[in-house]
């Protein structure tokens, strides 16, 4: 993807096609007191910026908004499953401090809590962490389920959802990290279950950023 930066007259030339289009460059070149020959150079950039095309005897018209629509529609077409990262999971009989070291080693932000098969009972977050290292508690004896917050209060994403749907409930949620779960295949019962098999967090979404701008 190749990013260019309009001229004022290229951005001027623009919105007379936007809004007068289809457009011969005669008239363009009318419009703004200019030769035809003048115009030619500015016409060829934003032809190939995708901004603007020509039909032989009809004219300059529009076409600006579907790049935006192809980024809408890539971003839509980006499964969580492709760019999600490895879950990190504490059991929920885990002790406050233990769940404090494994955030340090791991390097994360948040961490999901988990009971017997994966199944995801709850989150934690640093903070939540930090507030209950200011109170009375013995840290080395409270389980963290007692300071998770539990289903079903967890926002929750899926392999098949689009990184868009997933970056947009991070957004209204005001949250830093998605579990991402799959239905619990095991016989029994936690069967249905949602089972933690990745996280998707503003990481993951920074780095779709990058390869959207960069192109690779
Ligand atoms: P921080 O608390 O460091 O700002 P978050 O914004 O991720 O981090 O968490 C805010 C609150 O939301 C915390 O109390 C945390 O337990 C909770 N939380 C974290 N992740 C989720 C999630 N996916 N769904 C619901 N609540 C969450």
């Amino acid at each position: 993807m190749t990013i260019i930066q309009l001229t004022a007259r290229q951005i001027e030339i623009t919105r007379i096609v936007k809004e007068n289009g289809p457009i011969t460059g005669e008239d363009i070149a009318q419009q703004l007191n200019l030769s035809r020959s003048a115009l030619r150079a500015d016409l060829t950039i934003l032809v190939m910026a995708g901004l603007i095309d020509a039909k032989p005897r009809v004219g300059y018209y529009y076409v600006g908004d579907n790049s935006r629509n192809l980024l809408a529609q890539k971003v839509s077409n980006m499964k969580v499953s492709d760019y999600k990262s490895v879950p990190i999971v504490v059991k929920e009989e885990a002790s406050v401090y233990d769940t404090i070291v494994r955030l340090f080693i791991e390097d994360v932000g948040s961490l999901f809590i988990v009971s017997d098969g994966g199944i995801l009972q709850g989150a934690v977050s640093r903070k939540d962490l930090l507030k209950v290292t200011l109170g009375q508690g013995d840290i080395h004896n409270m389980p963290v389920n007692v300071v998770m917050t539990r289903m079903p209060n967890i926002i929750m994403t899926t392999l098949e959802e689009s990184v868009y749907d997933a970056a947009k409930k991070i957004i209204e949620h005001q949250v830093d990290a998605l579990p991402v779960v799959r239905p619990c295949e095991v016989e029994g019962p936690n069967y249905g279950k949602p089972e933690v098999v990745g996280r998707f967090t503003k990481t993951n979404i920074t780095r779709i950023f990058l390869e959207l701008v960069e192109g690779v």
